[in-house]
């Protein structure tokens, strides 16, 4: 891709969270939350970042709005207008002024917003914050607007939350996230506490207005069946760090990464293979790795079905396994390019 088709570049994001002990809070060591992160987010694009609870995929989310502070690294953003943004580094004020061109969308539509507060503050208070109406009319003609882009009734604005269902409210904080315009929307597991029959309406909701306003999005799930339908690009991630990056056809054809073939393992699938039978899943030994003990070599090794003893000992690089003329496919094992896994259509 050329370079101005990057909106947001991470190189090397590091997020640890000091573990101290003893009477004089000695450091001991570090939860290493995020390690080592690096990927792009291309113009108009959706890339997924999945992984299981606590794989430091809403860690990472987090440290690319510059909503915490990273330990290390550098996310740079780049607007449309062509501006390329260090984001870490820069002062308070500068930091607010960008993060107008960013959104976030959360997972719980019923704790992200304030139950004593209108549709109408809600939505509105970006506008009444940085000052950008000077009257009510003019507020409410934006929230309307915004209501109406979200499909939802324009009249209800002056109404509470508790008064709309989980699908309508994720609807307001949709609108909300997207009240000023944003080029890049993070999105953290924006369907995952909704009933299932609601949620493929805020999965279209979501692509409709990425194509009718040139969004860009981070998607963070932990639901692979989710990341087939919304995402161009898929990002694995594994105790902190990405074990397997590339095109979500390609992902799912042909993962390189043990931990991806067993993750799409579980994905429900109608069809069945050749032989009549649904796909075999493959059920993982033992627990996720504690990120504050990171074993040695290949933090996947104490649960692979492949490991080597080379797995114990040495860190594998992130390898780029795609074919000439193909976009890049990496993964971070010693084996992907020998490795034959299954996919969902294995
Ligand atoms: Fe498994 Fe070894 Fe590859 Fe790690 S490097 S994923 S342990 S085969």
């Amino acid at each position: 891709m050329p370079e101005q088709d990057v909106v947001v570049e991470v190189t090397n994001l590091r997020k640890y969270y000091p573990i101290v002990r003893g009477f004089m809070r000695r450091n001991v060591g570090n939860v290493k939350a995020v390690d080592d992160v690096s990927f792009q987010v291309h113009r108009g694009e959706t890339l997924a970042l999945v992984g299981e609870s606590g794989c430091g995929k809403t860690t990472t989310g987090r440290c690319v709005m510059r909503a915490i502070e990273p330990t290390g690294g550098s996310i740079c953003f780049n607007r449309r207008n062509g501006d390329m943004i260090d984001m870490t580094a820069l002062s308070i004020p500068e930091l607010r002024y960008i993060q107008r061109y960013m959104g976030m969308i959360f997972q719980d539509p019923y704790s992200s917003l304030n139950p004593r507060m209108t549709v109408l503050d809600i939505i509105g208070e970006p506008f009444i914050t940085r000052n950008l109406v000077k009257r009510r009319s003019e507020l409410e003609e934006r929230v309307a607007a915004l209501l109406h882009s979200v499909r939802l009734d324009p009249s209800s604005m002056r109404r509470y939350p508790h008064a709309f269902s989980g699908g309508q409210r994720q609807r307001i904080a949709i609108a909300r996230a997207l009240a000023l315009d944003p080029e890049f929307v993070v999105a953290d597991e924006p369907i995952s506490a909704l009933d299932v029959s609601v949620q493929a309406q805020i999965l279209s909701l979501l692509r409709e207005l990425q194509l009718e306003l040139n969004l860009t999005y981070l998607f963070i799930t932990h639901n692979l069946a989710v990341v087939e339908l919304i995402s161009d690009r898929v990002a694995v991630m594994y105790v902190g760090q990405i074990v397997e990056l590339g095109d979500t056809a390609a992902i799912f054809g042909h993962p390189r990464h043990p931990y991806t073939e067993a993750l799409l393992s579980a994905v429900p699938v109608i069809e069945t293979n050749r032989k009549g039978h649904q796909r075999e899943r493959i059920i993982l030994e033992g627990e996720v790795a504690d990120p504050a003990n990171v074993p040695s070599g290949c933090t996947f090794h104490p649960r692979c079905p492949y490991a080597e003893s080379i797995c114990r000992s040495e860190e594998p690089p992130l390898l780029d396994v795609s074919a000439q003329n193909e976009r890049p496919h990496l993964a971070r094992c010693h084996f992907a390019r020998e490795l034959n896994l299954k996919g969902v259509r294995a």
